[in-house]
């Protein structure tokens, strides 16, 4: 019947096209169910039914394998013999928490996709705020690490230097294919080796598979660079076959905000976006010792949004006599700065004089924290509130290479204009460039082939891999 169908649409949009599962109960979570039927827009992007099924599949493997359950106890128990692994038993990824929360945001997608490519299980750190960021994401399990878990007091220290990181063991020729350990650490981090980034390797992957535990320390979004890998790019094509949704369907799949962090971002959505008739995001990271206000920041920001025709300009005389609209457009600028001073001097212009559109342009600013206090919980969680209000938005200006901006953006399907990184305090010119794709960018990717393809350069290899717009020849993206 038309009910039934109706109904059934309804609880689909619910479910974002069945990349949710219905098994949670609804008020633990809000955000779960409620995101996208209250506060987004529907995506264009449909996640295929190829992901969802592996997605079903990975939870019923992690309800088996998670902690609590006999195969976890064993595997926990092997982790200090050097017995061989065998098949049919449950194999994991423990993710550490480092870095800031774009970053721990993009690397757990990360991770886990990596996961469902190796049918392995994610197990996410607590010993940092998580849980009082995110919901449990998998029904019927925990994706928590238990404290009591063996490694837990050493995990925090690994480095390159540790005898079990992977690329210090090739580099020690200590592994090969007859002496898998039983916990193997990665070290995927902007001072990685050519030794760590050979672990986007076929032939390494293949030693890989065979340990049953992985540690990981990540600071990248590794995603792209995993299609270069033959074996994974046949499976990634169909479980992605929209190449540049990838962080966004992982993400609406995986980050649900917690009660708490859900009320700051539906209070201030409704206090102060939910009315305008158009919502403009503007995130602005600076990336330099002293942080701050600086005057080319302003002016690159302003010339930007100005040239792209996100706001307009001071009107002229006659332009403010033309513009009598009794009801003009109202335009909400959501600013996110560790730095207030970039939302008062647009407040203040927006004030002293009209706009050449007569346009009613509004700005806010949720908070300014001036130092970034990572792991401090009320912190964290106007972050994360932060980068979903972004997410928002209608239209995003984002920071180079800031992963809180390619969290923003990705999660809300938009494709950024991207503020060029300023050199030697100027404003660059062009100010920013419209990025075609909204997929992360991979920054410090492997720069290199692997065996006979070395030397390569991995921006060149498949055509919907290249560099990323806001690195010049550097980093990877998907398009
Ligand atoms: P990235 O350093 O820009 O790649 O982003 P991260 O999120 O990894 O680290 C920056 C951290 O600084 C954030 O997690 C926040 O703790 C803080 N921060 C930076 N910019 C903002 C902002 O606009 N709003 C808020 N609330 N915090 C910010």
């Amino acid at each position: 019947t038309t009910n039934d169908s109706m109904e059934s649409e309804r609880s689909g949009d619910k479910l974002i096209g069945g990349l949710l599962t219905e098994d949670f109960d609804e008020s633990s979570c809000l955000s779960r169910y409620h995101q996208s039927l209250l506060y987004r827009k529907a995506s264009p992007y449909k996640p295929s039914e190829y992901l969802i099924s592996k997605l079903r599949s990975y939870e019923n493997l992690h309800k088996r394998c998670g902690p609590g359950t006999k195969p976890y106890k064993k595997a926990t128990e092997r982790l200090s013999h050097d017995e061989k692994y065998e098949d049919g038993e449950c194999k994991y990824i423990v993710w550490i928490a480092s870095y800031g929360l774009g970053n721990r945001i993009l690397t757990i997608a990360s991770v886990f996709l990596y996961a469902l490519l190796t049918d392995r299980i994610v197990l996410v750190d607590q010993s940092k705020d998580m849980s009082d960021l995110f919901c449990e994401p998998f029904p019927g399990t925990t994706w928590l690490l238990p404290r009591d878990f063996p490694l837990l007091k050493q995990m925090d220290g690994y480095n390159m230097g540790y005898s079990r990181c992977y690329g210090t063991m090739l580099n020690n020729h200590a592994i090969n294919a007859n002496s898998t350990p039983p916990h193997l650490y990665l070290h995927i981090l902007h001072d990685s080796r050519d030794e760590d980034k050979m672990f986007f390797c076929q032939k390494d992957q293949n030693l890989i598979d065979k340990v049953p535990w992985l540690i990981f320390k990540v600071n990248v979004y590794f995603v792209p660079s995993l299609w270069l890998n033959p074996t994974f790019h046949t499976e990634l094509t169909k479980l992605f076959p929209q190449k540049e949704a990838v962080f966004h369907h992982l993400a609406r799949y995986l980050f649900h905000p917690t009660n708490q962090v859900w009320g700051l971002i539906t209070r201030y959505y409704n206090a102060h976006l939910s009315r305008a008739d158009e919502r403009l995001g503007i995130q602005i990271r600076v990336f330099s010792d002293r942080g701050g206000y600086y005057q080319h920041v302003m002016d690159q920001i302003l010339s930007c949004t100005r040239r792209a025709k996100l706001l307009p300009e001071a009107a002229t005389q006659e332009e403010a006599k033309a513009n009598t609209s009794t009801r003009p457009i109202h335009k909400a600028v959501l600013v996110t700065s560790l730095y207030p001073e970039y939302s008062d001097t647009l407040k203040d212009m927006f004030w002293e004089k009209p706009t050449s559109t007569g346009e009613i342009i509004e700005v806010f600013q949720p908070s300014g924290e001036r130092v970034q206090q990572t792991d401090k919980k009320l912190h964290d969680q106007k972050a994360l509130a932060e980068m979903y209000l972004l997410s928002l938005t209608d239209n995003i200006v984002t920071s180079a290479r800031s992963t809180f901006g390619y969290v923003a953006h990705s999660l809300g399907g938009l494709k950024p204009w991207l503020l060029y990184q300023p050199k030697d305090a100027s404003a660059p010119d062009p100010p920013c460039v419209r990025s075609t794709s909204m997929d992360p960018c991979h920054l410090t990717p492997p720069s290199h082939g692997c065996e006979a393809e070395w030397g390569t350069n991995s921006g060149k290899v498949l055509p919907f891999v290249k560099h990323c717009e806001d690195r010049e020849n550097d980093g990877l993206k998907l398009f």
